[in-house]
């Protein structure tokens, strides 16, 4: 009965916080009836009419717990009268809008922990991280009713659901956990600090707001060209500009974290302190809305600079040929001024209600400024008056009773007292009243005193309690701003980012990519059999790490890097340790990382089309503490990759396979090249030490070598040669590690490097002359459908095979010296006699 024209979607939706299908977010997971095309994903709860919308499903889950509490707010609202819009109402809205019928399962098949159980147990896994999800990812929850409900109607074991997808939130590249450590975006691996991180090294914010800003620029980059082209429009144009980008930089250091100001006024905890830090905010925003306005000229110097501009001699404003690329630069910034601005009023309000130096505690009072309140003046006059009188009255006193050390003080307990020296107890008058002696002094009170007390005391008291109400209305006036205050926050959050992109550029010379063809391809082209990814491509020019190329200086080799679709797409990368493969790779994916954040990067030219994710497995991963053994989590990291990855993503591999024996290692690196070149077809960077993966460039199109450039050079007394890394990568592969030169220059002793010389030149020789050109041989994967690898590999030696097995068979609480003595004498024969 389901229309044929159309996928048939089941849906599952599963909010996160029960019954509220209003805020926050929304578990929703899908499959294709047909194809058991299975994807979930976590989807604002305010977008996700609008995702259904677009899915149109034929069937929707949904919790049966979420259905009654529809039911019972729906009772709620008709007595109440309530808008429409409330939770109640929104499974109508959903009937209305879909069309579809909306079955509730039981709660218990969306609890987290049942999900994951489930869906581990259908798949045949051990954990769901490995298709892409995370932990508690409340998508799966959804997935799990989904399934669920499939084998309940459709009582088959669903053979054809074979993975699930996490599906991409629109608009932005995805960069997984893993990636984001690989790539120490905001954290070194090695000791997880931020100093090294890619974060540390271009952050020139000034303002904490821009600060966080920037990190949640850096780990959700942009996918959108038109979005890109508008922040590089408005980093160019700030940057023509140094005066008046300087300016604009003070400006915004010294607006001060108004974000968190406003979450403390949101939250009625604002302190007076705040007010006048959110009032002197509020007053350099509209200095900086105009700024970022003035006469709407930014950027009409030029700043289009598409390739490595010599941006520190660009002092001048003047306009130049490419200013046409920007038409729309001043776009952006004149929307940022738009919110910065129109505060004044508010600011005028609060530097006149309040002190500047107002204290961080409401509780003491002091803090709204004279002249505001006629009445709180009067009172804090009333007080003034008070503390002249009583310097008065301690002059006055002093000379009655002739007692020059005569004071005045004051305690919590009885107020103003008269202190005299016990030296000058014989001169106090009568009509003082004794009430305390101290060590060397006694303690009087007055009748006039404590009249006086009286009056001073209530002014202080009514003084702070007017001062407390008045602060109250205050908080309440800014209050209802609080909307465009934090759009305000956003605003110089964005502005500050910007304009640190600007100096980055500047002072270490960065260029402006150029960003083409964003036309991405979806899901539905996908199945249709488009071509989209045909021009995917990544060209840099001399491009530069980002990290290193400020702690190396000069020092740095700058490579250049091409990758594109429809010619070499996955480059595998070759050469000795310590050449500099690592570093290469991921300063391709850093740099197609900050380009999609819109900034300017460190090359001469780059020219690419955005990539929708971003995978990067690099290096040793440090999580044996949790208890899954190192090649577990790099095939974990590797599966969610190939399970994941695009045409349109960017995969960076560095010596994967390594965590297993040598001929496991290789044939699942084979194996993984072969998949990532020829059925993902993604721009793919592989550096590994598995020389043998050179050979596939051979067999596939696609798939080319390049290796990091060595010189080797006689050393100086003649004995033996040094090797001089270039870092510097070149076509081609190389077939030599460089391993022994490596340990020399680590310093290991020169009888252990003579031995593995030696050593090698035998293995050579071996393997040489064993060739009968078999080496690895890879048919086409989909003829036979599977690899056939080293058969040419020799068999273990008899001798070797009897020494194990004698071994094996020690058992060792049960041997005495003399057994083990015997026993060694009898395997120094085996190998005598069968050895090498
Ligand atoms: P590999 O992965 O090939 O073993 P790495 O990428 O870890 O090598 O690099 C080793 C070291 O070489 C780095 O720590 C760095 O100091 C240096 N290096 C790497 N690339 C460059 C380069 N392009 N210019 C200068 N030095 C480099
Ligand atoms: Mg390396």
């Amino acid at each position: 009965l389901l229309d044929e024209r159309r996928d048939n979607y089941l849906v599952a939706l599963c909010p996160q916080q029960a019954g509220d299908w209003t805020r926050g977010a929304v578990g929703l997971a899908c499959v294709e009836l047909a194809s058991g095309r299975f994807f979930a994903q976590v989807v604002p709860a305010a977008g996700l009419i609008d995702e259904l919308a677009r899915l149109r499903p034929a069937e929707l889950l949904v919790p049966d717990v979420g259905a009654e509490a529809f039911s019972s707010l729906e009772g709620a609202e008709a007595a109440s009268g309530a808008s429409s819009e409330q939770t109640g109402s929104f499974l109508d809205r959903l009937r209305e809008t879909l069309e579809a019928a909306i079955a509730p399962r039981p709660a218990h098949v969306f609890d987290a922990v049942m999900a994951e159980r489930a869906l581990c147990e259908h798949f045949g896994v051990a954990s769901m991280a490995g298709f892409g999800f995370d932990a508690f990812d409340v998508s799966l929850c959804a997935a799990a009713a989904v399934l669920d409900y499939l084998k309940e109607t459709q009582k088959t074991a669903l053979a054809h659901v074979l993975k699930i997808v996490p599906r991409q939130t629109a608009g932005h590249c995805l960069i997984d956990q893993v990636a984001l450590r690989s790539l120490e975006v905001e954290r070194t691996m090695l000791d997880g600090s931020r100093e090294g991180s890619l974060l540390a090294s271009v952050d020139m914010t000034v303002n904490p707001m821009g600060a966080r800003r920037l990190r949640s620029w850096l780990c959700f980059p942009l996918r959108d060209v038109g979005e890109i082209r508008s922040r590089q429009a408005a980093i160019g144009a700030l940057r023509e500009e140094p005066s008046r980008l300087r300016k604009l930089r003070d400006l915004v250091r010294d607006v001060g974290d108004v974000e968190r100001i406003t979450a403390r006024l949101g939250v009625g905890r604002a302190s007076p302190r705040d007010m006048v830090g959110l009032g002197r905010g509020l007053r350099r925003c509209g200095e900086l809305a105009s700024l970022a306005m003035a006469s709407g000229d930014w950027g009409l110097g030029g700043g289009g600079g598409a390739v490595g501009d010599d941006v520190v001699a660009a002092e001048s404003t003047t306009s130049n040929a490419e200013s046409t690329l920007n038409a729309e630069p001043a776009d952006m910034l004149s929307r940022l001024a738009t919110s910065l601005g129109g505060h004044d009023e508010l600011a005028t309000f609060l530097e006149t209600s309040l002190k500047e130096d107002a204290p961080p505690v409401v509780r003491d009072g002091g803090f709204i400024a004279d002249g505001y309140d006629a009445e709180l003046d009067r009172l804090r006059n009333v007080g003034r008056e008070g503390h002249r009188w009583l310097a008065e009255y301690q002059a006055r006193e002093a000379e009655r009773t002739g007692i020059a050390t005569l004071k005045i003080g004051y305690n919590s307990v009885f107020g103003y007292y008269i202190e005299i020296t016990h030296q000058h107890r014989d001169k106090v008058p009568a009509d003082y009243v004794r009430k305390q002696t101290i060590r060397n002094a006694e303690r009087y009170i007055t009748d006039e005193l404590k009249r006086h007390e009286t009056e001073v005391l209530t002014a202080a008291d009514r003084a702070k309690e007017t001062e407390i109400a008045l602060f109250e209305k205050i908080r309440a006036r800014a209050l209802q701003e609080l909307p465009r205050l934090q759009s305000m926050a956003e605003a110089v959050a964005t502005l500050d980012v910007l304009a640190a992109f600007a100096e980055l550029s500047r002072q270490r010379g960065y260029c402006r990519p150029d960003v083409v063809n964003g036309e991405l391809r979806t899901e539905s082209s996908k199945s249709a059999g488009g071509d989209g990814a045909g021009d995917a491509v990544l060209e840099i020019v001399d491009g530069r790490h980002p990290v290193l190329d400020v702690a190396l200086g000069e020092r740095f080799v700058p490579n250049d890097c091409r990758l594109a679709s429809d010619g070499d797409h996955l480059l595998v990368i070759t050469g000795p340790n310590m050449a500099g493969k690592s570093t290469y790779i991921r300063q391709v994916a850093l740099l197609a990382l900050l380009a999609q954040t819109g900034s300017y990067v460190p090359a001469k030219s780059m020219r690419w089309s955005p990539v929708d994710r971003i995978f990067a497995r690099v290096g040793a991963s440090d999580e044996l503490a949790r208890g899954r053994s190192t090649f577990m989590v790099e095939m974990v990291e590797t599966a969610r990759i190939l399970h994941t990855a695009t045409p349109w993503s960017l995969v960076i591999l560095d010596e994967i396979g390594r965590g297993t024996s040598t001929y496991d290692g290789l044939a699942l690196a084979w194996a993984i090249t072969e998949y990532l070149a020829g059925c993902v077809g993604c721009r793919t960077l592989f550096a590994t030490h598995y020389h043998e993966l050179t050979e596939l460039a051979d067999q596939l199109s696609g798939v080319a070598n390049f290796n990091v450039a060595v010189r080797e050079e006689l050393r100086p007394d003649g004995a033996g040669r040094d090797v001089v890394f270039l870092h510097r990568i070149v076509p081609g592969a190389t077939d030599r590690s460089y391993g022994v030169h490596v340990a020399a220059m680590a310093g290991l002793p020169a009888s252990v490097l003579r031995r593995s010389e030696a050593v090698l030149r035998e293995l050579e020789q071996r393997l040489a002359g064993r060739s009968d050109g078999s080496g690895l041989v890879a048919e086409g994967v989909e003829e036979s459908g599977q690899l056939l690898l080293f058969d040419g590999t020799e068999p273990l030696p008899d001798w070797w095979r009897e020494l194990v097995d004698t071994i094996d068979g020690v058992d060792t609480d049960r041997t005495t010296p003399l057994d083990a003595l015997s026993l060694l004498r009898r395997l120094q024969e085996v190998v005598r006699q069968g050895g090498p």
